[in-house]
């Protein structure tokens, strides 16, 4: 097998179970690994640290998978870590929930797959040369555990790239071609999703619990929900007997989405209004317009893609949060997130506390927010914690 060996003081982090080997930590590569092989990684005395598959077009050169020297990554490894990773799914409520994340990457041990399940349609993401050597396995085993009616792939082609592999044909994997709209059901309401062209991998699950708990304070309140896709957020407080409901996204398609979901949720008795627009724009338009909101949702993209970006996605966040704060009644609710895996909690809290000094308020956070139990989080790879959020009362 080919190896590995890292630079001194370059072995502490694999110790510790991380997932990544950094090529700036690699001394020398023994043997001549092709991408997406596995190799062996070892310290600067040779003494086996991890297995992981190689890549040396990537940024992180090798995404480790075992740390026991004992442990043969064969076909049965791979079918047993998509087997566990589907079975803790089973520990979800699903009774009133059939879309939700298989496996997540590195903290399903299976770094460059995503697997999403559409009610009987699975969404795959190939994001790794490792991953897209045992593609005939992963689909044979989602097929035996899950039968689902047709396995779609929606691997997004700026992440293969960065991994040096080409887009992905994309489409139908196995067995039938989803509607153009598959109907789903998230904590009891209906959504339909256009799994070969809607965002992501269709539809946002990460914010499963994050819906339901803002939701929960919206009765008889005057909703804003930016950058509302499909309109989760704006779907549970409409289910919650909101007093009215505004949506604000820049996507026609995610706006035409949400009209249907209303509809087939029936949630049409209650005033609802939807503006294709600039988020920013939008809010500085209300506030030359005087308009008051009672809760404010800021769901924005990710600002920060990486580290590099974070002065500049910190002064956005801030400018976005200042904004919204503004518009909130007194006492008014701001539900604010951050996909950005660069800005950690603290950091968030930070730039949320400058937004309020610059917008003369005073905020509590009140509640504080992560992605749902089906985008778990790897003790060994905090990195894994990607989305964060806030609920603040303004005053
Ligand atoms: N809150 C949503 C997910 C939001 S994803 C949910 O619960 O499902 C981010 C959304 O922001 C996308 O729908 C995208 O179309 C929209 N978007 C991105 N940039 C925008 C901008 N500048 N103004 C308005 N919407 C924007």
């Amino acid at each position: 097998m080919h190896s590995v060996k890292l630079k001194k003081g370059k072995e502490k982090a694999v110790r510790q179970m991380h997932p990544w080997v950094f090529s700036g930590a690699i001394e020398q590569i023994k043997g001549k690994p092709e991408n997406g092989d596995i190799v062996m990684v070892n310290d600067s005395n040779n003494a086996f640290l991890a297995y992981g598959f190689f890549n040396d077009k990537s940024r992180v050169a090798v995404r480790l998978l075992e740390w026991n020297l004992e442990t043969e990554i064969d076909e049965n490894w791979w079918r047993k870590k998509i087997r566990t990773a589907v079975k803790h799914r089973e520990d979800l409520n699903t009774d009133d929930t059939n879309t939700y994340r298989l496996i997540f990457s590195e903290a399903d041990f299976l770094p460059g797959l995503i697997v999403d399940r559409y009610a009987d349609f699975l969404s795959v993401q190939i994001l790794t040369s490792g991953i897209e050597r045992i593609k005939g396995i992963i689909l044979d085993e989602l097929q035996q555990l899950l039968s689902p009616k047709g396995i779609f792939d929606r691997s997004d082609a700026s992440a293969r790239a960065h991994e040096g592999m080409e887009a992905s044909s994309g489409g139908i994997l196995l067995g039938a071609e989803p509607p153009e709209f598959v109907s789903v059901k998230e904590n009891g309401i209906l959504y339909q999703v256009n799994i070969a062209e809607g965002q992501k991998s269709g539809f946002y699950c990460d914010q499963r619990d994050n819906r339901k708990w803002v939701a929960a304070y919206a009765k008889g309140k005057k909703v804003l929900d930016c950058f509302s896709y499909s309109g989760g957020f704006s779907l549970n407080a409409l289910g919650n007997k909101a007093a009215e409901v505004i949506s604000v996204d820049s996507s026609a398609l995610a706006l035409e989405t949400l009209k249907r979901n209303i509809e087939s949720n029936n949630f049409t008795g209650i005033p609802h209004q939807l503006i294709q627009s600039d988020v920013n724009k939008q809010l500085r338009a209300f506030r030359e317009g005087n308009a008051k909101f009672d809760i404010i949702i800021l769901d924005p993209p990710k600002y920060a893609p990486s580290r590099s970006a974070l002065t500049k996605a910190s002064r956005a966040y801030k400018d976005l949060n200042r904004m919204a704060m503004l518009l909130l009644n007194e006492g008014g609710l701001l539900a604010t997130y951050s996909c950005s895996g660069a800005v950690d909690i603290s950091t968030f809290k930070q730039i949320l506390a400058w937004a309020a000094l610059d917008a003369g308020k005073e905020v509590q956070f009140i509640q504080q927010f992560s992605q749902a139990a089906d985008h778990p989080v790897r003790s060994s790879f905090p990195e894994g914690e990607y989305l964060k959020g806030l609920l603040c009362r303004v005053m």
